[in-house]
């Protein structure tokens, strides 16, 4: 069984990550529907205690003047029509959907004071100084307007292909550009903007075709828009607009359709009523499946669809996903049907459904054994797995998780795999058992390397038990989950091999009884190995709860420190649920030095970057009860 809201959680964080720290790959909308979704399914989720959720910390939080809230969506002209039936506007105000960055700018007395990125929705991050730079944001406006502006960041397709030819697209270009902490490439960008609401007076516009007027007239740059008088009028006009899209200098993907009066009540919504995005038909194309393989990754196997080559969104595409054995199933895909695949925003092309079936083509067989183990593979429909939790594969996999949830330093996939293959490292507790020279045995494996990946392994020294949990790749059960269970008492490998699922799940927030069933069931089929390393003594499990005042921040320490060694205090920072790192790159939370003012390779490329750097004082003062031992 799998359990909606745990993928649905996984998902949320992916493209957070995504968002925030690489490139998007799915639009804003798309997001919002994601963390509507699981707002819906689970109100309580963790996901939504933290503030925003920004994980970038290079920039300060401001909180937003209007809510961005997300917008309900008609894709086809007969939803589109129904909404319109529905709300019965007098005439329609149809504005270009830009596919750009979110932003407010907030104004006070006429004055522009913030701009603030779209964020949670209702904190984001101040990049005041980068919207100063971009065009279509005017520094003073006539009038001494209080409120926020509603608009988006946009680079134009123009721009991209001159400087950013590297980046996605526009959307991905104009969200990494404006972040930039140094500013480069702002002046670049230009914000387009489509409301306007004041601080005090809900009745400072009189209407939506009114606010625009204003927002023009004050100097700031604006969406296309138009006035059509009937809902099918929109339809045509949504139709003339996709036609002319690849000749426009800007992405947009669809319409916004709103009436003409303001209603502040309705702005109000978590997802307003009286407007609409009117999208524009995903891109698509047909084509035939010609083979389907079997990607693995640990011990899931995922059908991939490989197509005839075929011209999709301005790409070509050959491979697209297939989702898993019950959607094969209902499409009734076979080798050889043609096939509609479409690619919403940048996501990996998919295959939506059956154009056609010749006759004679093959039924798609999905394996019916692991291949490493040779154990029956069981199939949900909604994945397909090896069962066996020894099976050499899934070892593999869980040598490299727990390298990577530990965030063992020096340690690399190449160097897990030479030493898993050779059968020197078979399982976790194996790791300790490793010499100096074992490593050096390998080919092209030198003595530095050994000693570091060895010195690397041996820093983590005590780490949380949900931690220790999260490392042995149970299906499912990361280190949040170690962490409900262990708060509602369940605080010990013991505590929780030989607990009950129900049990479990009913003293325990936020753990259903499928993911109280994984748990318990992850810790007693791997309880042998979890107390062999424990037994290698290399390693311990700290007597408290995860400490997590660290999390989502990244430390890189540079020069000697006075209090500890470096190693102590990666160690400390891991402790605390934080990320110790060995450099210094985008992304980095804070270095620290106890010479700030130095000269060295790594505090010029903090300070090029950006990013924040502190002292040895200042970083022992992030630690509350730092444990003994480390001072
Ligand atoms: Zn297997």
């Amino acid at each position: 069984m799998s359990d909606p809201i745990r993928n649905l959680e996984q998902l949320v964080r992916y493209h957070q990550d995504r968002y925030y720290n690489h490139e998007p790959e799915i639009s804003d909308a798309e997001f919002d529907a994601l963390w509507d979704r699981l707002r819906e399914l689970d109100p309580d989720n963790s996901l939504f205690s933290v503030v925003g959720p920004d994980s970038s910390d290079r920039f300060p939080k401001r909180e937003h003047r209007i809510p961005m809230n997300s917008q309900d969506k008609a894709a086809d002209p007969e939803a589109f029509l129904k909404w319109a039936a529905k709300v019965r506007h007098p005439f329609y105000l149809a504005q270009f959907k830009m596919d750009g960055a979110g932003i407010e700018l907030q104004y006070e007395e006429g004055r522009f004071r913030y701009g603030v990125t779209r964020g949670d929705g209702k904190v984001g991050d101040d990049i005041t100084a980068n919207v100063s730079r971009m065009k279509g944001v005017p520094q003073n406006i006539a009038t001494n307007f209080t409120g926020g502006i509603r608009g988006e960041v946009l680079m134009s397709r123009s721009v991209h292909r001159e400087h950013y030819a590297d980046k996605a697209n526009c959307r991905n270009a104009a969200n990494g550009v404006m972040k930039r902490k140094d500013g480069v490439g702002s002046d670049l960008l230009e914000v387009l903007c489509y409301d306007a609401v004041h601080d005090e007076d809900d009745l400072y516009f009189v209407d939506e075709p009114a606010k625009l007027e204003w927002l023009a007239q004050q100097g700031f740059g604006v969406v296309s828009h138009r006035r059509c008088e009937t809902a099918e009028e929109v339809v045509a006009l949504r139709d003339e607009v996709a036609a002319a899209r690849p000749e426009l200098d800007y992405d947009i993907d669809g319409l916004v359709v709103k009436g003409p009066e303001i209603d502040p009540d309705d702005m109000k919504r978590a997802r307003p009523e009286r407007q609409i995005a009117f999208k524009f038909t995903l891109e698509e194309a047909i084509t035939e499946l010609r083979e389907v393989l079997w990607s693995i990754s640990g011990h899931l196997y995922t059908p991939i669809g490989v197509t005839d080559p075929v011209r999709l969104a301005g790409t070509t595409v050959k491979r697209a996903n297939l989702v898993n054995t019950r959607a094969i199933a209902e499409m009734g895909l076979k080798i050889g049907s043609m096939v509609r695949i479409t690619k919403r925003g940048e996501i990996i092309p998919k295959i939506e459904s059956v154009v056609t079936t010749p006759e004679g083509a093959v039924d798609i067989e999905a394996p019916d054994v692991c291949e490493t183990c040779g154990t029956d593979l069981i199939d949900e429909g909604t994945r397909l797995f090896c069962p066996n939790m020894q099976c050499p594969k899934r070892e593999h996999y869980r040598i490299r998780k727990w390298i990577e949830v530990l965030d063992i330093k020096d340690f690399g996939p190449v160097l897990v795999q030479k030493l898993f293959e050779s059968g020197r490292v078979r399982t976790i507790a194996d790791l300790y058992t490793l010499t100096e020279d074992d490593i050096v045995g390998f080919d092209r494996m030198g003595e530095g390397i050994a000693r570091r990946a060895l010195r690397g392994l041996q820093s983590v020294k005590e780490i949380s038990l949900a931690r220790f949990i999260a490392g042995f790749n149970i299906e499912g059960i990361g280190e949040l989950i170690g962490e409900k269970a262990i708060s509602a008492g369940f605080d010990s490998l013991e505590a929780i091999r030989d607990a009950e699922p129900s049990d479990m799940a009913a003293r325990t927030d936020g753990i259903g009884e499928t993911t109280a069933a994984a748990l318990i069931e992850g810790v007693r089929t791997l309880y042998g190995e979890m107390t062999a390393v424990l037994s290698c003594g290399q390693i311990t499990i700290g007597r408290t709860i995860a400490s997590r005042e660290l999390s989502g921040r990244s430390f890189c320490f540079t020069g000697a420190l006075h209090s500890m060694k470096r190693s102590e205090a990666e160690a400390l920072v891991q402790a605390h649920g934080g990320t110790a790192r060995g450099s210094v790159g985008e992304g980095l939370s804070f270095l620290v030095t106890n010479d700030p003012e130095g000269n060295s390779s790594k505090l010029q490329k903090a300070r090029a970057l950006g990013i924040a750097i502190i002292t040895e004082t200042q970083f022992r003062a992030m630690i509350p009860n730092e444990p003994a031992g480390a001072g």
